[in-house]
């Protein structure tokens, strides 16, 4: 964020940012998935939007699989 509001933040590292985030995300729903047990995989409940909102991050906004080339190029 901050390297956003100075206009620093260059794609390579946007894109490492993406690509950490929603890797993140989903691992960590996809645990709140197990702990909620089968209400978890409801609908009705908040922890189960969740698990279907955190999919979709790592496709859109530029595909993680993308994002990872944009990373391999820097190394
Ligand atoms: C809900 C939603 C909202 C969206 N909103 C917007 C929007 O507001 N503006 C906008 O511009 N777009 C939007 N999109 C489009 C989104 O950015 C694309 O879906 C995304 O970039 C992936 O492209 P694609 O769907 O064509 O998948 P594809 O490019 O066909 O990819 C399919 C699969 O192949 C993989 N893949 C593709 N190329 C490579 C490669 N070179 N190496 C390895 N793997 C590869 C991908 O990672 C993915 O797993 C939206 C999509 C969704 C689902």
């Amino acid at each position: 964020m901050e390297l956003i509001l100075q206009h620093e933040l260059s794609p390579e590292a946007a894109a490492a940012a993406k690509l950490w985030c929603t890797e993140l995300y989903s691992r960590v729903v996809d645990q709140c998935v197990q702990l909620h047990g089968g209400n978890g995989y409801m609908l009705e409940y908040p922890v189960a939007r969740h698990y279907l909102d955190s999919r979709v991050n790592r496709i859109y906004g530029g595909a993680n699989d993308i994002m990872r080339e944009l990373v391999a190029r820097t190394l």
